[in-house]
């Protein structure tokens, strides 16, 4: 096997029931229920074990409102997964519901933004509006993080191993990054939160929670570049992601799909 070929899962932990006008700017003529979905990712392959973003935890959940399904580290046994043998941690952005659980992986080295650390420690927190979907508990353990030499920062685009690189976007937040995948069936797009819903990038709009509209709208041209197609690409809170995609293995439908195989879609 190729040394830059991965395999790629979406593990679903926690789901919320909303009204759909709150996933856009300018709301939605549809005034129904409907709900997202909350996963983290796993890379798997030749140069270890690489986990997108670490969802939240019980305490979180409680304090936010939302409903954990099954925690993140279950989902990762469920998968053949120790969480301590987890290598690298890629922190998409520092947003409560990506950066929690942040005891989990004692022996990853957590991969961030330049631009991302400096929002969430910076200025721009004195401002109750952005800094809303940041939890001071999180941010103070990257800090933490940072001084015990476990963080390496990066700029822009750059490469984490052969077939894994990470990709600046910005937009719902200020150093917000996706993730490159190479696999069996083409590139696939750990877009995280650059894209919350497929509706999103299918009709050019855009979440209400977002640090430059702009920047959100040009990433989501930058994700299709990147991707080799739009079912190549796995949205933060789709739960379509669930159907579109098959259960890893017998018995996780629901809970763990692989992105790395053709879409049913
Ligand atoms: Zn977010
Ligand atoms: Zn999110």
């Amino acid at each position: 096997m190729s040394d830059d070929i991965h395999e790629v899962y979406a593990v679903r932990y926690a789901s919320h029931a909303r009204m759909r006008s709150e996933n856009y700017i300018f709301g939605d003529p549809h005034d129904e229920m409907t709900s997202i979905a909350y996963y983290v990712w796993v890379i798997k392959g030749p140069h270890g074990i690489f986990v997108c973003d670490t969802g939240f935890d019980q305490t979180e959940a409680k304090a936010r409102g939302r409903k954990i399904i099954k925690p993140v580290g279950e989902g990762l046994k469920a998968l053949g997964i120790e969480p301590d043998h987890v290598n690298h941690v890629v922190i998409t952005h520092m947003h409560w519901d990506h950066s929690g659980n942040y005891d989990l992986f004692p022996n990853a080295r957590y991969h961030v933004q330049d631009t991302e650390m400096a929002y969430a420690t910076g200025r721009c927190m004195c401002h109750p509006m952005l800094r809303l979907p940041f939890g001071e508990n999180d941010v103070v353990a990257m800090v933490k993080k940072v001084f015990a030499y476990r963080v390496d920062f990066h700029d822009g685009v750059e490469e984490l191993a052969p077939g894994i690189t990470v990709h600046k976007i910005g937009g719902h937040s200020k150093g917000l990054q996706c993730v490159r995948v190479k696999t069996q069936r083409g590139y696939v797009v750990v877009a995280s939160d650059c894209c919350h819903l497929y509706s999103h990038i299918d009709e050019g709009r855009v979440f209400p929670i977002t640090y430059s509209v702009g920047d959100t709208l040009e990433g989501y041209k930058t994700l299709l570049k990147l991707a080799t197609s739009r079912n190549h690409i796995a949205p933060g809170h789709d739960p379509e992601v669930m159907n579109l995609f098959p259960a890893a293995k017998a018995g996780l439908e629901g809970w763990a799909v692989r992105l790395d195989v053709e879409s049913k879609g």
